[in-house]
């Protein structure tokens, strides 16, 4: 079965409550655009999620 979709999540940050969207296999640290707390860092592949997530979004690009 092949996976290849990706996707964006909604997330909250912990910190400041802050919600922003973002990809759930970024390349790079996400920080939140507030706080610049870390959100998401990259996992060779899909990115761990430092945050609350509340919604994920399939979106064809
Ligand atoms: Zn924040």
């Amino acid at each position: 079965m092949r996976e290849t979709r990706s996707r964006f999540l909604r997330v909250k940050c912990d910190d400041c409550g802050n919600e922003q969207v973002i990809f759930d296999r970024a390349a790079t640290q996400v920080r939140c655009l507030v706080c610049e707390r870390i959100l998401a860092e990259p996992r060779g592949g899909k990115a761990l999620i430092k945050a609350k997530i509340l919604d994920v979004l399939d979106k064809d690009l």
